[in-house]
């Protein structure tokens, strides 16, 4: 029994017609905590667990301390998620619902991060956001099923936090035998921490995160995200704050999902497939998903972010 569920991936007729591409959308924001999170996060988990672990601990405030709260529920065991003061009201009742405890701590992640650090002991295991193999060995799992859901993609446009998704979805391609099926790699300007490691040709440290795509803002990919940026079938694309929110707006408008702009920004990206790999005909989006968002947030930055 796995954690996460089996997603559908659906036909989009309405943004087939606008992109001009035949276009699927694998919907991941189905998952239980509304992103593919729990996928790696869930397979950690129960890996860890049949290992000896006992709890469970997190530094994250978004989608995967959320997903960790969820998986340690399912398995019985205790969680502690460390959350900077940053985190938002509606993320800690959200990770308290699935009984964890929440500890605010520090002013950055970083800070956050040293605490939970501190906090490990023989049977605690520390679950990591998006640097571990077996969470690119759980996400991978989105494409198995992709593989059984229909035929083989030209393109697969995923969002790029710190590179654990892209680094799944590598993984699954190459058990699948789709090796050269092409990855277009999406993030937002103040969070292109993979586009900065391809230009300086190793992992680099952006000196701050200047994005509202909160869930992408991970200051520097890891190794594995890097090398396999480094390939020849991928391709980085990086877009404003203000595209990622109309991707959200374009994916509520034509299949009333509501999504980050972590996610958005892979849907808006879906105008520049055809740029990218000129053959294209079929592509589809990883709808990664993410639980930070209202109606409201989504109009406000609609109605405030520049253009
Ligand atoms: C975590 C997350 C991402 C980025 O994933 P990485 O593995 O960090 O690259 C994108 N979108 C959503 C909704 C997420 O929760």
């Amino acid at each position: 029994m796995t954690l996460h569920l089996i997603t559908p991936t659906i036909d989009s007729t309405a943004l087939s017609r606008e992109y001009g591409l035949d276009i699927h959308l694998k919907l991941e924001n189905t998952q239980p905590c509304g992103s593919f999170k729990l996928r790696g996060i869930g397979h950690a988990c129960q890996t860890l667990h049949r290992q000896g672990a006992r709890r469970f601990l997190s530094s994250s405030g978004g989608n995967a301390g959320y997903a960790v709260a969820y998986a340690g529920r399912k398995l019985g065991l205790p969680v502690t998620v460390v959350v900077p003061e940053t985190t938002s009201e509606r993320a800690k009742t959200l990770i308290r619902s699935e009984d964890a405890e929440v500890i605010v701590h520090g002013a950055t992640w970083q800070e956050c991060n040293a605490h939970a650090q501190s906090l490990r002991d023989a049977t605690t295991a520390f679950i990591h956001p998006f640097d571990d193999l077996l969470l690119w060995e759980g996400h991978a799992s989105m494409i198995d099923e992709l593989a059984t859901q229909g035929p083989r993609p030209d393109v697969v446009v995923c969002s790029v936090g710190g590179g654990g998704l892209l680094a799944g979805v590598a993984q699954g391609l190459q058990r699948n035998g789709w090796q050269d099926v092409g990855i277009l790699a999406v993030e937002t300007a103040g969070a292109a921490s993979l586009a900065a490691a391809l230009k300086q040709g190793a992992p680099v440290a952006l000196p701050a995160i200047g994005s509202i795509a909160t869930s992408l803002g991970a200051r520097q990919v890891c190794q594995r995200a890097f090398e396999v940026a480094s390939g020849p079938t991928l391709r980085s694309h990086v877009l404003s704050d203000a595209s990622a929110v109309d991707g959200c707006a374009t994916l509520l408008q034509a299949h009333r999902l509501l999504t980050e702009p972590a996610c958005g920004a892979s849907i808006a990206a879906l105008a520049e497939v055809r740029r990218y790999f000129p053959q294209a005909r079929r592509a589809v989006a990883i709808v990664c998903g993410g639980v930070g968002i209202t109606v409201e947030q989504m109009q406000q930055w609609q109605a405030t972010l520049p253009r």
